[in-house]
């Protein structure tokens, strides 16, 4: 059910909102639960000043005069971008998983260090050093789109935050992000699926110096306990509403094992490094943020094949050379 000011009923006591993407043409879901004349809100887009209008005219929308908590699925721009325009010092209280209040600093406001950082990674994973110095800076545009916020509570999963006037249990689905959370209301199945559960896109999992040593094993984890728990309806940040979770999960489960497959024997060619496999497998990218994705998404599955014993792993100060097992 579609009301004014852009706001979908998309289950009792929860309005979506799709706010735009500067820079992507796409759009993020973010969802207002209203209680009386305040709300409580999940994630909330980019800091641009027309998504963070849309926002604002959605709260005056609902009679809204104060925004009580925001709750935030993870720490990308499309998500957390609005943060510091909504929460902190007489705003509202910022609740985020506690692994993804260190990543804050180092990417959005002092970006040196993780520049030199990303720099050597890249150097490291085989990429050509030209490459390299583009590649470690281009993350630096974002922090345009971003404006932080000082969390009021760290999460662990498993706590039961109350939005508007329902409860949702925190789960705790690393993979996409360190802290990525979803909520699940387990008496309606209803699940908030942030990034983790896409209906279209099988969203990135990437190894990086910002993301956990293990995230797509992680991330499939995470994926099967959800699935399991039969949730009716899923509300994703991308893409519409969905409810067959157990088919979309086996969907994306078996996109990432052969994606394994491929790898096993793309390192059995010979291609020794995490540079080299996205290239085989995508070949070149023409924008730098996508480059960095694949070679992100490559060795996050190079790095679940080694943990898995399937393929060696080596390193020295100058590399990281994946060998056949
Ligand atoms: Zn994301």
């Amino acid at each position: 059910m579609l009301t004014e000011h852009g706001l979908t009923e998309v289950a009792d006591g929860v309005l979506e909102l799709r706010l735009p993407i500067p820079f992507e043409d796409g759009t993020v879901n973010v969802f207002l639960f209203p209680d009386g004349t305040e709300a409580d809100l999940l994630d909330c887009g980019m800091n641009s000043d027309d998504s963070v209008a849309l926002i604002k005219e959605a709260l005056a929308g609902i009679g809204a005069k104060r925004l009580r908590r925001l709750v935030v699925t993870h720490i990308h721009p499309d998500h957390y971008g609005a943060a510091g325009t909504f929460a902190g010092e007489g705003l509202a209280d910022l609740y985020i998983h506690r692994l993804e209040v260190p990543l804050v600093h180092p990417r959005y406001v002092e970006l040196d260090h993780l520049v030199s950082e990303v720099r050597t990674y890249l150097l490291v994973n085989g990429v050509p050093a030209d490459d390299a110095e583009e590649l470690s800076n281009s993350q630096r545009a974002l922090s345009q789109v971003v404006k932080t916020a000082e969390p009021a509570v760290q999460l662990d999963g498993a706590e039961l935050l109350e939005l508007g006037r329902r409860l949702f249990r925190v789960e705790w689905t690393p993979g996409h992000s360190p802290g990525h959370i979803c909520l699940y209301d387990p008496h309606e199945k209803l699940l908030f699926a942030g990034d983790t559960l896409l209906p279209d896109v099988s969203p990135n999992i990437g190894l990086h110096p910002q993301s956990t040593p293990d995230p797509l094993h992680e991330y499939l984890d995470g994926l099967r306990r959800l699935a399991a728990y039969g949730p009716k309806l899923i509300l994703p940040a991308h893409g519409r509403p969905f409810t067959d979770a157990p088919s979309r999960v086996e969907v994306l489960e078996s996109h990432h094992r052969r994606r394994l497959d491929q790898i096993v024997e793309i390192v059995g060619r010979g291609k020794q490094t995490g540079w080299e496999v996205a290239l085989e497998l995508w070949g070149l990218r023409e924008h730098f943020y996508e480059k960095r994705l694949a070679l992100q998404e490559a060795l996050a599955h190079l790095q679940a094949l080694a943990v898995d014993d399937r393929i060696k792993k080596s390193v020295t100060p100058e590399s990281v050379r994946w060998t056949p097992a």
